[in-house]
């Protein structure tokens, strides 16, 4: 089914910060609701008090978050290639009337804003509603505040404190600026080695995925510290968010983007392919 979002403009400004990375985390079990290529659209309120069409995710995989996670119990995972987030600020960008008279969703508060609260935040939409919003979307202009970043060497610059190259992030001003003190200010780096180690301890240096044990083999560290939610889409530091994962496993969670459930704490590729944690001491299922 597809749902219409109401995406709170504070939290909006807040995921914007780091660049959107095609994924929603949400709260409402409505969120569930949404398959495969069906999509979640969402409308948030604009500085000027107007609402506007933010993003149309269109929907690989809807999983459970780590019961510990912050930002919500579910996540939506845009398909990267199909998904959109749409210039927020741009002129004819005024969705209200839209949503008020177009779509068959209830919405009579004074404040739009109000009718979407809690659990009502989101709503399911008829694949009517569905064409009228992809009518309004055809040509509104998207936002470059989007993007995929290449995460993997990220984390290994991150980790092993090559912070003097940053070559790999191709952003441009106040984005990169945000971005750069995210990952090397607010994020501490002392505790993401101390989490890393942790992992090697905990699993003895193996990758939780396939067991590879490199130690045995060649008796040296190859394994990485992988963050589920991907640092530079806001993902926290924390052990709850952190897997160890031989080279392999890791560049293949990263090209693909594949999907993590908690539910299952399986990671599945866009072939169709699921892999588990097989050895796990820490990650706690979601229920
Ligand atoms: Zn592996
Ligand atoms: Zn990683």
């Amino acid at each position: 089914m597809h749902l219409l979002y109401h995406w709170r403009s504070d939290n909006y400004r807040r995921d914007r910060r780091f660049g959107f990375g095609f994924h929603l985390n949400q709260n409402s079990p409505a969120m569930k609701e949404a398959g495969p290529g069906e999509s979640v659209w969402a409308f948030t309120r604009r500085r000027d008090g107007l609402y506007a069409l933010a993003a149309e995710l269109v929907v690989r995989a809807v999983t459970l978050n780590s019961p510990n996670y912050r930002y919500g119990r579910f996540r939506v995972w845009g398909d990267l290639g199909r998904s959109r987030y749409f210039d927020v600020d741009a002129p004819r960008n005024n969705a209200e009337p839209l949503i008020r008279r177009a779509l068959s969703v209830r919405a009579e508060a004074d404040v739009l804003g109000r009718s979407f609260q809690g659990h009502a935040a989101v709503r399911p939409l008829t694949a009517e509603d569905h064409r009228v919003l992809s009518a309004f979307a055809r040509d509104l202009p998207h936002t470059r505040a989007a993007g995929i970043f290449a995460e993997d060497e990220f984390e290994a610059r991150l980790l092993f404190g090559e912070r003097a190259r940053t070559r790999l992030i191709e952003e441009s001003g106040e984005r990169r600026d945000v971005r750069m003190q995210y990952l090397y200010e607010t994020v501490d780096v002392t505790r993401a080695r101390r989490n890393v180690e942790t992992l090697h301890e905990l699993y003895d240096g193996r990758c939780q995925i396939c067991e590879f044990d490199p130690y045995a083999r060649y008796a040296v560290r190859l394994c990485n510290g992988h963050h589920i939610e991907w640092l530079s889409r806001g993902g926290d530091d924390v052990l709850d968010n952190m897997a160890l994962l031989c080279p392999n496993h890791h560049a293949a969670v990263h090209k693909d983007d594949a999907v993590f459930d908690y539910a299952t704490l399986t990671f599945a590729f866009s072939n169709g392919r699921r892999e588990g944690i097989r050895l796990n001491r820490h990650l706690e299922r979601a229920a």
